[in-house]
Formats: C-alpha cells, structure tokens, sequence
C-alpha cells in the first residue's frame, strides 16, 4: 500500500496466475501444453528478417487476422486480436460492460473476470452452477447488462453445446454474451458459427493452450462488425500495436500446421482419458472435462494435504482456497510420463 497509489488501485485484487516455479518440476499448475508448438515456429524464430523490427508492426495486424479467419471460417472484419486473450477480455469490459445494469457470470468461472469487474467498477450478479456443476444458463436474465463464462468451463471442464448456447443468445437478444473458448479444442463445440445469427455473441480465443504458445501472449475474438469495431475503438485509445511482427509471424506459422495442432490436442484428450481411469481406481472423483484439466476429490483425502504432498515430491497442481473448491485439486493434462508419475505419487500418498 502507498499513499501514491490513487483510490481505486488501493481497492483493488489483483488475479493471482499459478506459480511458475523456478526449480525443475512436473507442471501442471497452468493449464499450458506438453507439447512443443509447431515445428514452423522455430523456422519462423531463426530466420526472422531483423531488420524488420526497426518499423512498427501492422497495427490492423492484417495478415494474422486473414489466416485465423481462414482457420475459423469467418470473414477478417469478424476477428479481432490482442496481447493475450486475457487483454482481448479486459478491453471487451471496457467496450460492453461498463454500464448500468450488472454484469452476469456463474458464481465459478475463470476467476479474472471478478478482477476485471473490479478494475472497471463493473456491478457483477453470479448464479451458482447446476447440480452437475454445469453452468446454468436458464438462470441468466434476458435482460443482463452482459454475460461471461468460459465454454468449456474453468475449473470444472464441462462444456455446453451449441444448441444450448444458441437457446441463451436468442433469449438475452440485448445483452453481449462473451463465451470464453480458451479450452474449446479440447473437446467442446465452438460458438463461432452462430455469429452469422446473433450480433450480441463475442467469443474469445487463445493460443497459450491448443497451440502450446503461452509465452507469445496472443488471443483473440470473434464477432459481428459492431462488436469488433467497439473492441477496435478501445484499443486504438489504449495501444494501438498489442500485437507484435514476430508474434503474428509465429502465430501464422502455429495456423499452417494444422496436422501438428490436430496431433497434440488428440494426445491430451488421449491421456487425459486414461488419467481420469486410473484415478477413479484410487478413489477420486473426477469431474467430465472438456478441457486439458481435470478437477478431482478424494472422499477420504484432504486437497490441500494432497497438494503439498505432490509438491514436496516435485509435482506442481492448483489448489483454490475457496469454499466451494477447498476439496478440489485442478490437474493439467501433461504427458503421459508425466500423468504416469502423478498417478504413482498419488498411489503412494492416498495407499
Ligand atoms: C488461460 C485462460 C485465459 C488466458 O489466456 P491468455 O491468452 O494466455 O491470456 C483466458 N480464459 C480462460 C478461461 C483461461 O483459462
């Protein structure tokens, strides 16, 4: 605390992002990938034309946005890119949900969203999940100032489907729903073709996850022209250039290989499987996920006890100290090496 700090900052919590240890351990902490991007980023990131550097990249970030949107099979004017999904999600606050009527979100989501309703003095209205831990989407009001979750869910890895999320767009006609698709390529069904039918849905995006790339920092969003160009307004008053020439050259290069991409995300929904098999056999629970996560509890075992006991043994996972997540751990799917270690720790501490 400074006195130098105005008001606001002294109110603030900031988002806490899970450690990044400095010794060598097992990771599964942050949700990153296993496996190493595509083999065209490092072509790209040995033969980049410095010299380029010297010039301010494309602040339109054109060509990137052309290739996502051939990948996602929309139109350029439909895609909007950022440093990071996470900025794409602040300025998307700034550009819709600053306004009178609350902000609405489950009660457990990803949990920037609450920093970000903070930071932007964003009235928020959390509903709790369903008795499947579902996202309950009946229970969002037609009439919301905006609505945000992420699809598949964070912790909990369920994800609705598309039919289902149409339902919620037709019925809050008037509110920006924002489906944060950050997991989506792990096996749930993206929103973005309904975009040609609803103007109020914004999905976001990144590629720290599917694409193995969190150290680029690239994220972006999807929606009608209206949408894009707000997003487009608030950048261009904040910082014109998030997204940097050898960034967007990575990112090009991530999109062009789509045989790599298809190849990691079957190896981690392959692995996770047989995870969730081999943990139910030592007594947990473990939630169905769509995501490169699985949220587990064991009936007779403390989380938090499990989790320093996986630390102390060089495994890293998410502990959330929270009242409805206390008896959870959040494990990121790794390699199967990686799994087969966990498993055993878990043998030993749980025997
Ligand atoms: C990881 C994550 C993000 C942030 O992604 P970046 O592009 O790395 O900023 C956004 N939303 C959810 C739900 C996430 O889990």
């Amino acid at each position: 605390m400074s006195k130098f700090w105005s008001p606001a900052v002294r109110e603030l919590t900031p988002y806490v992002p899970g450690e990044q240890p400095r010794e060598r351990l097992i990771k599964l902490n942050t949700n990153e990938n296993p496996y190493p991007p595509a083999s065209g980023v490092g072509t790209v990131l040995r033969d980049y034309p410095v010299d380029h550097l010297r010039l301010y990249p494309d602040s339109e970030s054109r060509a990137l946005r052309d290739a996502l949107a051939a990948d996602l099979g929309v139109e350029r004017k439909h895609v909007f890119v950022g440093n990071g999904s996470d900025e794409v999600l602040a300025l998307a606050f700034q550009t819709f949900f600053c306004q009178a009527r609350p902000l609405e979100m489950p009660a457990i989501s990803y949990s920037f969203y609450p920093v970000y309703c903070k930071l932007y003095g964003v009235e928020r209205r959390t509903h709790p999940l369903d008795s499947q831990w579902c996202v309950d989407l009946d229970a969002f009001s037609a009439d919301a100032g905006g609505i945000i979750f992420a699809n598949p869910n964070a912790p909990t890895g369920h994800g609705h489907g598309r039919d289902a999320i149409a339902g919620l767009l037709e019925r809050a006609k008037e509110s920006v729903v924002l489906i944060d698709e950050a997991y989506v390529d792990f096996g749930g069904e993206s929103a973005v073709p309904l975009m040609a039918r609803f103007p109020n849905l914004l999905v976001t995006g990144t590629f720290s996850k599917s694409r193995s790339l969190a150290g680029l920092r690239l994220g972006y969003a999807v929606g009608s022209q209206e949408l894009i160009e707000g997003l487009e307004r608030v950048k261009n008053s904040f910082n014109s250039y998030p997204v940097d020439s050898l960034a967007s050259a990575v990112a090009i290069a991530s999109l062009d290989d789509v045989e790599h991409f298809e190849a990691c995300r079957e190896a981690v929904i392959t692995t996770r499987e047989r995870t969730r098999t081999r943990l139910e056999k030592l007594g947990f629970q473990v939630l169905p996920s769509q995501a490169n996560f699985i949220l587990v509890n064991h009936p007779q075992f403390d989380a938090a006890q499990l989790f320093l006991g996986l630390r102390e043994r060089g495994i890293l996972v998410r502990h959330f100290n929270t009242d409805v997540l206390r008896d959870y751990l959040r494990i990121t799917i790794g390699t199967d090496d990686e799994m087969d270690s966990l498993v055993e720790t878990l043998e030993l501490l749980c025997g």
